[in-house]
């Protein structure tokens, strides 16, 4: 929850518009500043106090106990121009607040944490935990002095400028070490802990195992990233509780998939009960990597028989591969999510021109791994390899990357050992669509008339299909200098099913500079105006040109009938 909190009629005003905004995120505090402040620090997550900043520091000072508990705290002037992240700029999330804030109220977020003013991912940001001399580190990271990575797991870090000595380290481990000076310790989600028990088992006693199974064999609890165990136990209170209190998922695998896996200690007991020789071991090696702990048992004080046993496994460092689609050009069409894959990404993989289009929005460091028109299958192979290392990658492609471009190459080459996410982009026919109009109002197709992989056979088949389901159509690929009859036999054979005065849309460099667009008809269209930076939109039967713009109706019955939503 984010307490609000303002002192004058004007911060008034200002916090009812954020309250209105995030109805449901927000609370009003009431009654003199001072204990509004005070209740709201004690209460929520997050504060934007509409006060002075002078004022706000005077009355949080002595509340204030630990930068990763604290709340976020951000001051908002009298006049509404800036939203200043005041405290708890990381672990408070005030640096994204003030950001927020300023989108809702057009105030201008002051953002002071040096990492985020110089463009460095936090120490603190990393989304793993860390121990050590956080702000030493961060410091000498800023300063440019060497700082080493001693990565004793593979993980997919964003870049980081990093060399391989240095007076400072960051030590990325799941070992039980504590963090030398000027050093920082990042522990890595790698740990795994299979989970056997009998029903009943206390919440205590799984525990009170997982705890010291990995204590003794020199393992971080933070490192921790799940539990598994077999179907038939999902539900056993006393493992779903562990699980909880630990912070991490419950896995289950059916016994019937556990009974295939070789593992060191299988027993008869849970093959009576469950129906698998092993557990604790099988369920944890399912999740990949190198068995550390073989299964143990709990000791109770009692000395009657344990009633759960464990098995500790290091899963190998997942790559992330994320496909992130660019959009048509306008760097306002670039999504949020894109942007932020790309500044995640330690590793970019893409056609050049590509690159140059976000070059500026890259993390100093990040290594780019650019190439030429026609190199798709080694760019593809390229980002499945860095991801396979563990690194965190981005291969980009313009639009949506999956349309016509490189997620498909890319994903027929990876295997389950890495993370994929794809960022989805405005692809060209949306963003001529938008220029030409409404074009796309009812069912469409997209056709590329490339037919440098796939037969000209095949492309007419679909064309014509097409045509007799009087689909709206958009060529991508339409043509370029050594193709140039492909689009006007495509577009005869549309016309076999349309008249000559179907409206046309020619779009060229979409939201680029030179961006231009022609509405023109089946019967005018002069392919020598078309060449690779287009894409074509042919209307169906019953697409209009109104007031100059290229509208295809929702169905024929709508203007009566009114049906659907919009
Ligand atoms: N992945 C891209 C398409 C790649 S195929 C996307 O989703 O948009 C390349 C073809 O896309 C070009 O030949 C052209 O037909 C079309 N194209 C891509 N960007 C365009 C733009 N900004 N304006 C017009 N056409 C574009």
């Amino acid at each position: 929850m984010i307490g609000l909190i303002s002192a004058t009629a004007a911060g008034a005003a200002a916090r009812d518009r954020l309250a209105a905004a995030w109805p449901d995120r927000t609370r009003v505090y009431e009654g003199p500043v001072g204990d509004a402040v005070r209740r709201a620090f004690a209460e929520c997550e997050q504060l934007v106090c509409f006060l002075a900043t002078g004022a706000v520091v005077r009355i949080v000072a002595p509340l204030l106990a630990d930068k990763a508990s604290d709340p976020g705290v951000v001051c908002v002037d009298e006049g509404g121009r800036f939203a200043v992240s005041l405290a708890g700029g990381h672990g408070g999330g005030a640096n994204e607040l003030a950001r927020e804030v300023g989108e809702v109220l057009g105030a201008e977020p002051v953002v002071t944490t040096a990492t985020d003013a110089v463009d460095l991912p936090g120490l603190d940001t990393l989304g793993l935990p860390v121990e050590g001399d956080v702000a030493g580190v961060s410091r000498a990271l800023l300063d440019g002095e060497a700082v080493a990575l001693r990565a004793e797991v593979a993980w997919p870090l964003p870049p980081l400028p990093v060399t391989a000595e240095g007076a400072y380290t960051i030590r990325l481990t799941d070992r039980l070490v504590e963090a030398a000076e000027r050093e920082v310790v990042l522990r890595p989600p790698s740990l795994v802990v299979g989970v056997g028990a009998s029903s009943g088992v206390p919440a205590e006693e799984v525990l009170g195992l997982v705890e010291t199974a990995l204590r003794e064999a020199g393992l971080s609890a933070r490192s921790l990233a799940e539990l598994t165990t077999v179907d038939a136990k999902a539900g056993e209170p006393g493992i779903v509780e562990a699980a909880r209190r630990l912070g991490v998922p419950l896995v289950t695998y059916p016994a019937r998939e556990l009974s295939g896996v070789e593992v060191p200690n299988p027993s008869d007991a849970p093959l009576a009960a469950v129906g698998t020789p092993s557990v604790a071991e099988a369920s944890a090696l399912l999740r990949g990597g190198e068995l550390l702990v073989p299964k143990r048992k709990s000791e109770r004080a009692d000395g009657t028989p344990a009633m759960a046993t464990c098995a500790v496994v290091r899963r190998p460092g997942r790559g992330r591969l994320a496909v992130v689609g660019l959009g048509p050009g306008a760097r306002d069409l670039l999504t949020p999510r894109a942007k932020a894959e790309l500044r995640r990404a330690a590793v970019l993989v893409g056609l050049d021109q590509y690159v140059d289009q976000i070059r500026d929005l890259l993390r100093p460091g990040t290594r780019i791994l650019e190439s030429g028109l026609g190199a798709e299958e080694e760019r593809a192979r390229t980002a499945v390899e860095e991801a396979r290392k563990g690194q965190a990658v981005a291969l980009i492609g313009s639009g949506d990357a999956g349309v016509y471009a490189m997620a498909s190459p890319a994903l027929a080459e990876a295997s389950d050992d890495i993370d994929v996410v794809g960022v989805p982009g405005v692809t060209a026919a949306l963003a001529a669509a938008a220029i030409l109009g409404a074009p796309l109002g009812h069912d469409h197709v997209s056709i590329s008339l490339s037919d440098l992989h796939t037969p000209w056979e095949v492309i007419e088949r679909r064309v014509r299909a097409a045509a007799e389901a009087d689909l709206v159509v958009t060529f991508y690929n339409p043509r370029s200098r050594g193709r140039d009859w492909q689009l006007p036999k495509a577009l005869a054979i549309l016309a076999e099913h349309r008249k000559p005065q179907t409206p046309v849309g020619v779009v060229r460099n979409a939201s680029r500079p030179d961006e231009s667009s022609r509405l023109t008809t089946l019967g005018a269209l002069d392919p020598a105006t078309v060449d690779m930076m287009t894409v074509v939109t042919v209307g169906n039967t019953a697409t209009r040109e109104i007031a100059g713009r290229m509208v295809t109706p929702r169905g024929y019955r709508w203007q009566t009938a009114q049906e659907g939503a919009e």
